[in-house]
């Protein structure tokens, strides 16, 4: 990674607890533009609640978070002083979840346009023409007119990016986009993720595909128990590990 591009993103000192149980505990990340930074570890370490901290779907505990160098204004409580800012922020992060979340009583080009026109106030013309060519992109030029019931899950979370990319946004967040997916569907959003990636996208991937992982990330980071334990290029994260614990994490997924 050469250190010349500018910061997308930047986490520093991230803590968020629920109640007495604390969740985070000091993590930080920085990805610069173009950067796919990749999220490892085993289920309850935080991957989840430290992407959502980053887009302010959860309210961080303590740190601070910077998009594009603008660093988030919080309360001392780690809520956010400025509502608008956080709505600025969040349309300039595109999140893709899990499970889809494609509005189901709509077209997926209704899906992908919703945001776009009634929020940014895109001209309805715009917003599809551009979605139209992210459809394209993604491999469902054919789909606009379906509603996400009658599509694979694979076709359905490929909408979902395509849906994210609509926002124009200035860098990516997934949150293990393929773990919902039959194994037979998840080449396929791979392919499009790495697509983005190889157009030099930023990305935050969370993540157990790891050998994609290794394919795709500029920098990954093994999360423990809220903690980062480990983090490197993906060659020698992978290729080898230091700390006992992600040793036998890599065994356990291999
Ligand atoms: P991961 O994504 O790595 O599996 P999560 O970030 O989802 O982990 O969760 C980390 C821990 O935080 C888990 O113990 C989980 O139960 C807890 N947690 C996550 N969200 C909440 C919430 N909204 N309220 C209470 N506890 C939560
Ligand atoms: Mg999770």
């Amino acid at each position: 990674m050469t250190t010349d591009r500018p910061e997308a993103i930047r986490v520093d000192g991230l803590h968020k607890s629920f109640g007495a149980h604390e969740v985070l505990k000091g993590v930080s990340l920085t990805a610069r533009e173009g950067d796919v930074v990749a999220i490892i570890g085993g289920s309850g370490s935080g991957k989840s609640t430290m992407l959502r901290c980053i887009n302010f779907l959860e309210t961080p505990s303590s740190g601070r978070i910077t998009i594009a160098g603008e660093t988030v204004a919080m309360r001392p409580d780690g809520s956010p002083a400025d509502r608008r800012q956080i709505e600025r922020i969040r349309q300039s992060l595109g999140m893709v979840f899990q499970s889809f979340n494609l509005w189901t009583h709509r077209t997926v080009l209704e899906n992908l346009i919703e945001v776009p026109v009634h929020v940014l106030k895109l001209p309805k013309d715009q917003a599809i023409a551009r979605a139209r060519k992210l459809l394209a992109r993604v491999g469902l030029a054919e789909k606009e007119g379906a509603y996400p019931a009658f599509m694979s899950g694979g076709q359905q979370q490929r909408a979902a990016i395509a849906r994210a990319l609509c926002m124009e946004p200035r860098a990516m967040l997934f949150d293990e986009p393929t773990s919902a997916l039959d194994p037979e569907l998840v080449g396929e959003v791979l392919q499009v993720i790495r697509g983005l990636a190889e157009e030099g996208r930023t990305m935050i991937l969370v993540t157990h595909e790891m050998k994609f992982a290794r394919e795709v990330a500029d920098h990954v980071i093994y999360l423990h128990n809220g903690r980062i334990e480990e983090e490197g290029p993906p060659d020698q994260l992978f290729g080898g590990p230091k700390s006992d614990r992600l040793k036998q994490f890599l065994k356990s997924v291999a």
